[in-house]
């Protein structure tokens, strides 16, 4: 197997390659490239960052496989897989605007009005969302979300709180948040909530930044009867948990990844190839060889993994438990990761970017710092183990994956 897409026409993918590369040397001036630490980066960067989005998708190259209708580039997965090299080569700025997941939810489940009218201005770079999902009381346990919709004539009053909810540099604010809300408190689980698209800013909500160690931009959400049109409930009133799971299923790993790289594995290769110690190379003692080569076996399996989701998804293959496989062997194999980086580099992996000489420019305590905190987004590591358990039929209930663009015969991931 070659995970290779359908329709590979090489010479073709060449052509573009050099012309993407070409458009990037010339847009991306270098005082925006990426920091060592995200943390570096301001709100001056996020306001260059969101016109230079725009840009990429005039051409399409900002969501190259969503449909052109809806704002995409209506590429393939083979463009998307040079786009997503040549942006990393080229070490552009990237930062987190609207969180993919939020994507194949309204392209699946909203009306054709509601992807002209939300999902086109977020492919176009025009206006971004945030995913309000996380409650107090409720993270891992999703369906016990505790917020409330309230029906006052054609619209809806919605009341609650979230917590850790990822967004914008500093002040900068969404247009829209992306979240669930019980329609029906009587009706059973699963079955009593709907999916909204909140304007913002809106009269009740309230909205203050929550810091994390990893240094993300995290925020508290406060809504007191935030009033919000019927036609920005997505789906029906009783389907929220349907609608949330198709992006759920992006953000547990159902798409894969066209172009996975594990940049603390390739330091520590490097740190062990380069550093001198006792008149040879660190890479030389065998203890640093094990822990760097047990490095390079998980960072290799990783992308595999995520590859071959990828080449599923894409040529619309069903993705039934394979995007859960490398979801979970991510969470676990990056702590794994920083573990060995501690092993091999011992205190200089714990200097931060301002430190005189520091390896690789700090970027290893960066990775200790956030790898922990990522490990809990998107729901806990063991709930994802629960995911896989139904999807492979060992646990008390078995699952299905959920409907996503391309099981809806869209394109689009
Ligand atoms: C960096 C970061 C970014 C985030 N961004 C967003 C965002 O943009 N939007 C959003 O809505 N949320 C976001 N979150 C929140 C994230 O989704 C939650 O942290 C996650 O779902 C876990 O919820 P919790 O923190 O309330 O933990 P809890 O639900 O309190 O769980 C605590 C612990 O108990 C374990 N546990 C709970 N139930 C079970 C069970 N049944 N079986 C086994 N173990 C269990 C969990 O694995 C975990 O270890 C973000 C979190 C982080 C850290």
């Amino acid at each position: 197997m070659d995970f290779a897409i359908a329709d590979r026409d090489t010479a073709e993918l060449d052509r573009f390659r050099h012309e993407f590369r070409a458009w990037l040397e010339k847009n991306v001036p270098a005082d925006r490239k990426q920091p060592v630490d995200s943390q570096e980066l301001d709100s001056d960067d996020y306001k260059w960052f969101l016109g230079f989005r725009k840009e990429l998708a005039k051409h399409g190259w900002l969501y190259p496989t969503y449909p052109k209708e809806y704002g995409g580039g209506g590429l393939s997965a083979n463009h998307e897989s040079v786009i997503e090299e040549e942006l990393t080569r080229s070490n552009v700025i990237r930062m987190g605007v609207t969180p993919n997941f939020v994507f194949p939810g309204l392209l699946v489940w909203g009306t054709e009005e509601q992807r002209q009218r939300f999902l086109r201005p977020l492919l176009t770079g025009e206006k971004s969302c945030w995913y309000k999902m996380t409650e107090p009381q409720s993270g891992a346990d999703l369906a016990g979300i505790q917020t409330r919709a309230v029906r006052d004539g054609d619209d809806w009053l919605i009341t609650g709180q979230n917590v850790f909810i990822t967004g914008g540099t500093g002040p900068d604010r969404p247009d829209w948040l992306y979240g669930l809300a019980i329609t029906d408190p009587n009706a059973p689980r699963h079955r009593n909530m709907g999916l909204f698209m909140i304007p913002v800013p809106s009269a009740g909500l309230e909205i203050r930044q929550q810091n994390l160690i990893g240094g993300d931009d995290q925020h508290f959400l406060f809504l007191d009867n935030v009033r919000v049109p019927g036609d920005h409930l997505i789906g029906g009133d009783h389907q929220g948990w349907q609608v949330g799971a198709t992006s759920r299923e992006n953000e547990h790993g159902g798409t894969g990844r066209a172009f996975p790289r594990d940049e603390v594995m390739e330091d520590l290769v490097e740190y062990a190839r380069t550093t001198k110690h006792d008149g040879t190379t660190l890479g030389k003692d065998p203890v640093v060889q094990q822990a760097t080569m047990d490095a390079y076996m998980d960072a290799h399996v990783q992308a595999l993994l995520l590859k071959r989701t990828y080449w599923m998804y894409h040529n619309r293959k069903e993705v039934q438990y394979e995007g859960n496989v490398g979801n979970v062997h991510g969470r676990e194999s990056s702590l794994r990761q920083t573990v060995r980086v501690r092993e091999v580099m011992k205190m200089y992996s714990l200097l931060g970017t301002k430190e005189p000489g520091v390896p690789h420019g700090g970027a290893q305590e960066v990775s200790q710092r956030s790898r922990a905190g990522q490990n809990h987004a998107g729901g806990s590591t063991n709930i994802m183990k629960v995911v896989l358990a139904r999807r492979i039929g060992i646990s008390r209930t078995q699952e299905r994956a959920p409907v996503t663009p391309a099981t809806a015969g869209q394109q689009g991931g």
